[in-house]
């Protein structure tokens, strides 16, 4: 057992581009196990995929393709891969922490008497050897997890914690593989994709943001924030909590399951800096954290930090911003 094996992910023939965080995450095992690295595409005609990963740094790439993976099943996955990594036998197998691999990856560890060690978010090389640092309590403590068991060891990371630029070109070999799969082990039915509604709101082209979290409390204190935004002449912006919550519509979360931005100034109020929600705005030029806990994450990527009642802070925020611009 050994080498790196990195599992890429498309939908309909368009790469996920966490792909190649994944792929950025497997070199850099690599390069600290000193093994090779390779990394496989499963579905069904990928050919037109291919040119994208054979340039890339790997000693070899894996065309896993079936008829049967034309559309993502937890079922038809998990058996094809199996059938891979047996064939492959890395010693590290390399997800991007996606909703697709949530779903099929943990089983495909269990038939290898695995656990995955899932949304890693950074990587340590202690005596050679990788440990995966992963985030609890809100981000507010990393574990490190090395691997101890019989292998292959299992993982996913999460989304912006490896860089997928500057990754190095290569002329890596290519094999196809056609996995063995019956239709009758397939119980998903798969139906028409889900359409998302039209997104009205661009962040993404947003000058300033004032962004919101759980430190609210209700959706009746929301006027303290959009006051704040208006005064700024910004765009309001939320953590996933107050989307879920309906206090603001989806198209305005800001995160790995929202929208990335990087605005000029960004404004990171009552929000405690998860990582989930770090990925989609640490890009921002300038970042303006109130948070009344000092010790939360925000304030480890913030440039300026206010540690205070966002109920004190905001209006008094508001009320010099009129002052400065009358
Ligand atoms: P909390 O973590 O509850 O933080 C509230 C903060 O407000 C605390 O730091 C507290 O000190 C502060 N506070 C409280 N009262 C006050 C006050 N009066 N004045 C000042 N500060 C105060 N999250 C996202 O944001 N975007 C995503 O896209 C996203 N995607 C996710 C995807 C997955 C698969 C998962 C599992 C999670 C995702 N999350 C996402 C959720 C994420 O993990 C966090 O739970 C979320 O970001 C926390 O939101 P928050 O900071 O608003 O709330």
């Amino acid at each position: 057992m050994s080498g790196v094996l990195a599992i890429l992910e498309q939908r309909g023939g368009a790469w996920n581009r966490m792909s190649w965080e994944a792929f950025a995450a497997g070199r850099e095992i690599a390069k600290a196990t000193g093994a090779p690295l390779m990394a496989c595409v499963p579905g069904y005609a990928i050919e037109p995929l291919l040119p994208d990963l054979m340039c890339r740094d790997a000693a070899k790439v894996y065309a896993v393709s079936h008829p049967l993976l034309e559309n993502y099943t937890a079922d038809g996955y998990t058996a094809a891969l199996e059938q891979l990594v047996k064939k492959a036998a890395p010693e590290y197998v390399v997800f991007p922490h996606t909703y697709q691999v949530r779903d099929f990856a943990p089983r495909l560890a269990t038939r290898f008497g695995e656990t995955l060690i899932a949304d890693v978010v950074g990587l340590e090389i202690r005596d050679s050897r990788p440990v995966f640092i992963r985030q609890l309590m809100q981000g507010k403590l990393n574990g490190a997890y090395g691997h101890s068991g019989r292998g292959p060891c299992f993982v996913s990371v999460q989304a912006g914690a490896f860089a997928a630029e500057g990754l190095e070109a290569g002329t890596p070999e290519c094999e196809a593989f056609v996995p063995e799969l019956a239709e009758s082990r397939i119980r998903a039915r798969v139906e028409p994709p889900f359409r998302e509604a039209t997104q009205t709101v661009d962040l993404s082209s947003a000058p300033i943001i004032v962004s919101v979290g759980r430190g609210i409390q209700s959706k009746d204190n929301l006027p303290v924030m959009e006051t704040l935004a208006e005064a700024l002449g910004a765009e309001l912006a939320a953590s996933r909590p107050i989307c879920d919550s309906g206090w603001l519509p989806m198209e305005r979360q800001v995160g790995s399951s929202g929208q990335t931005v990087t605005p000029k100034v960004y404004f990171a109020v009552g929000i405690s800096g998860a990582i989930q929600h770090l990925i989609g705005m640490k890009g921002s030029k300038c970042i303006v954290a109130i948070n009344k806990d000092e010790s939360a994450p925000i304030f480890e990527v913030a440039d300026y930090g206010i540690v205070g009642d966002l109920f004190e802070v905001v209006p008094a925020l508001t009320e010099a911003v009129r002052r400065a611009k009358s």
